[in-house]
């Protein structure tokens, strides 16, 4: 098959690899769309630890085209999404913190690439009202879903997101589906605003318009948020979400900050007001429920390029310059 192969750093070689091995238990999987994701970006700038050669990507989806002997042969012709990691639900970070950190788990994503080998339980198949393609995004909403399943929504809450990449876009969408009343995005890019109206973000805040402290205080009326999501990466935001949210409001941190970073906040401050800093990292518990709670959102045009699978390069460092709401390959054309 073709891959496309990261060699480090941003060189990528384009070429055959050896085809998976599909064992007794796997499907194999050929990938009709995979999506760049910051992580991608991170690891070919350094920021995110990865060893090469290896072939990235981990948001994939595709059609089932063989399988191993233990697995039903009818799956052949389904059409799924793939859990880029596997979790065995026995061990102690299954049982008592989540299966994104099971201690046992592998790594099956390697799908800037024809064709992926996962274990069957790993390739969930996409619901009908689904679009295919759209349910490429199952792996980065089922980070955010999981964030928003650990928030206390109370009735009439005023949330908050700052930033309107791909994560603060499906945070911001959770959050209305999961009754927050009124949400808001501070976001400067205007194409990522009107994508975040059509997934049903109530208020826009422009960072070169006007102050933030300012349009929180109007929009609350002086009380503060409810809940507040960095969606960015950075500590300093992480920090004026703690001074936006009102007492025992919620932050949420999406956004990955990078290893060692402090967040400069008013521990006295904080603590009176009795704020709680709540974090997510990973899917959780919900990749298999995200693809239905994506099919109950607007998502046309969530896709913004399209990339040959020899265009892999590109497509990162386009997505590393923030074209676009989703860029994706598309393996097989
Ligand atoms: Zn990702
Ligand atoms: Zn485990």
């Amino acid at each position: 098959m073709k891959a496309t192969t990261w060699l480090g750093g941003t060189n990528f070689e384009f070429g055959d690899v050896a085809d998976p091995d599909v064992g007794p238990d796997d499907v194999l999987v050929r990938i009709g769309t995979v999506g760049v994701c910051g992580t991608d970006v991170h690891i070919t700038q350094g920021l995110f630890p990865s060893t090469p050669p290896k072939i990235l990507g981990h948001e994939a989806s595709g059609e089932i085209v063989d399988v191993g002997q233990n697995v039903n042969r009818d799956r052949i012709g389904e059409m799924v999404v793939l859990n880029h990691s596997t979790s065995c639900g026995e061990c102690e970070n299954c049982r008592t913190w989540t299966v994104s950190r099971c201690e046992r788990n592998t790594q099956v994503a390697a799908f800037f690439a024809e064709l992926a080998s996962v274990p069957a339980v790993s390739a969930v198949p996409v619901l009908t009202g689904l679009d295919v393609e759209i349910a490429s995004i199952t792996e980065p909403a089922s980070c955010c879903l999981s964030g928003v399943s650990r928030l206390r929504i109370d009735d009439g809450a005023a949330g908050l997101v700052i930033g309107g990449g791909m994560m603060g876009l499906m945070t911001a969408a959770f959050m209305k589906t999961h009754g927050v009343e009124t949400v808001a995005m501070s976001e400067p890019v205007a194409f990522r605003r009107d994508f975040a109206a059509q997934l049903g973000v109530d208020v826009f805040h422009d960072p070169a318009e006007s102050s933030l402290d300012d349009f929180v205080a109007d929009l609350t009326k002086g009380r503060g948020l409810h809940i507040a999501a960095e969606a960015v990466g950075k500590a300093g935001l992480v920090a004026k979400c703690v001074e936006l949210v009102r007492p025992r409001g919620q932050v949420l941190m999406i956004g990955v900050a990078p290893v060692g970073a402090p967040l400069p906040v008013d521990l006295y401050d904080m603590q009176y007001r009795e704020v709680v800093l709540q974090s997510a990292f990973g899917r959780g518990e919900v990749f298999h429920r995200t693809p239905g709670e994506l099919a109950k959102l607007n998502l046309d045009g969530v896709i913004s390029a399209r990339y040959a699978l020899e265009d892999t390069p590109q497509a990162i460092k386009d997505s590393g310059e923030g074209k676009g709401v989703k860029l994706v390959i598309k393996p097989n054309g």
